[in-house]
């Protein structure tokens, strides 16, 4: 039984973190002409709203993307995404990923989005309804293997989990090995949280041997809230688009400025 709902987190730094370098690698990819496919596992509501009662309560994007916007200029494809996601849904809209990857991507493009909690999804279905993409009420890792390799075959795949199973850190490693063997030339892209107690690491070590290549990029920043176990940000990307290092090591020297967090 799932119960994790990312309406409570939403435009957190990890939120800006993951989207602000997706938002980065999609427009890189997209100023090419041949088409692509986004696959995402874990898709979330696809719109939020930070100032409805679940975002309220946690108050968490105040130390996200209300203090962290200035790291991305007005040119920026996050910042151009979030400017269109207001003028369409109000001044304290929130895009997610999947609604990132929709209002950067084009119509020759593939969307196949995966979200296993019902309500996460009825929102989900409704937010992408007029933006295209294919939503499926399933588990995303699954659906991503049975996708694997896409047609198109550029593309990217966004895996991020809420790891409340905890054995998502154990099958993490060999469910991107998979994915990987299978098209080798897709961007396979991971977020997970930087945890006071370590328990990330191991699943990052095999990572890190199996793909020596791959961009590892992680961000410090201080807890939510006093005692809360995530301390920072990660993403690991297998075949990391052009420019994707210096833009992720731009928004360290950012975040480490506004953030007091170093990695
Ligand atoms: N990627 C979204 C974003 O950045 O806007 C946030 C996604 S949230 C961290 C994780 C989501 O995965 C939750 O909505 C949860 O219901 C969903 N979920 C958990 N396990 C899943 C699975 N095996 N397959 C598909 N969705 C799952």
């Amino acid at each position: 039984m799932l119960s994790y709902q990312h309406g409570y987190h939403a435009g957190n730094p990890a939120d800006v973190h993951k989207h602000g370098l997706l938002a980065f690698m999609l427009s890189y990819m997209v100023s090419k002409d041949k088409p692509l496919t986004y696959i995402e596992t874990h898709a979330g509501r696809a719109l939020y709203d930070l100032e409805d009662a679940a975002a309220r309560k946690t108050g968490e994007a105040a130390q996200g993307i209300a203090r962290l916007a200035g790291c991305f200029g007005a040119d920026h494809p996050y910042a151009q995404v979030l400017e269109q996601t207001r003028a369409q849904h109000g001044a304290t809209a929130y895009p997610g990923s999947p609604l990132i990857a929709a209002t950067l991507l084009r119509p020759d493009d593939r969307l196949h989005l995966a979200e296993l909690h019902p309500q996460e999804y009825e929102a989900l279905d409704f937010a992408m309804s007029a933006h295209g993409g294919k939503c499926y009420r399933q588990d995303g890792f699954a659906l991503a293997q049975s996708l694997c390799p896409p047609t198109p075959r550029r593309g990217v795949i966004l895996i991020d989990p809420s790891y409340e199973i905890k054995s998502d850190y154990t099958d993490i490693p060999r469910r991107i090995g998979l994915m990987h063997r299978a098209w080798n030339v897709g961007v396979i892209c991971l977020w997970y949280p930087l945890l006071r107690n370590g328990s990330h690491a191991p699943m990052l070590e095999a990572l890190a041997r199996a793909h020596p290549e791959a961009l590892r990029h992680e961000v410090a920043f201080p807890p939510a809230r006093p005692g809360h176990g995530m301390i920072g940000s990660g993403l690991f990307v297998i075949n990391p688009p052009y420019g994707t290092r210096q833009e992720a090591e731009r928004l360290s020297r950012c975040f480490a400025a506004r953030t007091g967090g170093t990695t």
